[in-house]
């Protein structure tokens, strides 16, 4: 059993990923990527939109895959595993629920009125689609998210941590509609607070994505690294492109030409920022252990619509790699309904993990 495992693991690197050894040099060189990604460059997101114009705003806000702010302990952790220290695998940080299902935040006192309001509009879509509740920070709340909007980009800490008092979740400031302040990147990056990852960086994405490493700008293929099982869980939910919490095709390339494409049919939906699907509410329902969330089937939201349009229901081989389909989104007619296990209310304590 473990060989097959092993044979197929380094099947899998040597065809799809670059090389799994890496010279001091290498892992000093990520270090110093990682290093960078967690200090203010002084770039407003505008200029680099103007770099990759083709990128969502979130990709391009200069910090880890685009706006992850590491902890010092998961920079550490990623550079162990970059060094080939551990087992490589898919995308949620272990231990980094906040308590009680319950994100304390503060919005800080720098946004108009319309501005506050589609902050509170994600908060309020979160809350009726998952158990996650917000509530305001008291004097007595050590651990609190505080919203800021700073103009260099969209990007937010990954997870509840114990220890670190003040969470960043940045939103540069811009009209409702516009750069970071559309409705789904908002909530995307309520969801790396809520302790998500991105779902391109999980452990079997290479069955789902083809990664076009020689159109990357240099250091570019740092944001395609994958995680550890032992990091992340993608919760039994299928992969998906249409997830907010995925990459489009442009991020970091170098030459407008694409960094990675969909393996099956995608509907033009990778990367899409108009709307967070079932799936993604099901896998925070899930990772909250929210009533209901695990006997929920995967296919629910589908087979009550009767469509799919996701890889894993469709399996619809294109060949080798589909050609790079064009870019204008392929809406549903209506955002995906809600599952009937998330119609649910506060839960006072989280049963434990599965
Ligand atoms: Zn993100």
């Amino acid at each position: 059993m473990w060989s097959a495992i092993v044979v197929l693991s380094l099947v899998g690197c040597a065809v799809a990923g670059p090389p799994v050894t890496r010279s001091r040099k290498d892992i000093e060189a990520f270090r110093a990527y990682l290093e960078r990604s967690r200090t203010d460059d002084g770039l407003r997101l505008e200029s680099r939109m103007l770099l990759n114009p083709k990128a969502s705003a979130w990709e391009n806000s200069g910090k880890f895959q685009g706006d992850i702010l590491l902890t010092d302990k998961q920079a550490e952790v990623l550079i162990q595993q970059y060094a080939g220290v551990g087992a490589r695998n898919a995308f949620m940080w272990p231990n980094t629920k906040w308590p009680r299902n319950t994100v304390v935040y503060e919005i800080n006192n720098e946004f108009t009125q319309a501005q506050v309001q589609a902050i509170r509009a994600s908060m309020a879509e979160i809350e009726e689609h998952t158990c996650i509740r917000f509530r305001r920070k008291t004097r007595f709340d050590r651990n609190y998210v505080l919203v800021t909007g700073r103009p260099d980009g969209c990007y937010a800490t990954a997870g509840y941590h114990e220890t670190m008092g003040m969470h960043t979740m940045n939103i540069g400031k811009a009209n409702p509609g516009e750069g970071c302040f559309i409705n789904a990147i908002i909530i995307h990056e309520w969801l790396h607070i809520i302790g998500f990852l991105h779902l391109h960086s999980t452990h079997d994405r290479d069955d789902y994505v083809h990664i076009l490493w020689e159109n990357m700008v240099e250091g570019g293929d740092y944001n395609y690294e994958k995680f550890d099982t032992d990091m992340v869980n993608n919760m039994e939910v299928p992969y998906e492109y249409a997830s907010t919490m995925h990459y489009d095709r442009y991020g970091f390339t170098a030459n407008g030409r694409p960094t990675m494409l969909p393996i099956y049919n995608d509907d033009g939906l990778m990367g899409q920022v108009d709307y967070v699907t079932a799936w993604d509410w099901l896998r925070v329902n899930r990772h909250y252990n929210c009533p209901w969330a695990w006997e929920t089937p995967v296919y629910a939201d589908e087979i009550s619509q009767g469509r799919a349009n996701h890889a894993a229901l469709e399996k619809m081989p294109q060949g080798d790699v589909v050609e790079d389909l064009p870019q204008e989104k392929v809406l549903v007619a209506d955002t995906p309904q809600d599952l009937e296990a998330e119609k649910v209310s506060v839960v006072e304590e989280a049963p434990k993990d599965q």
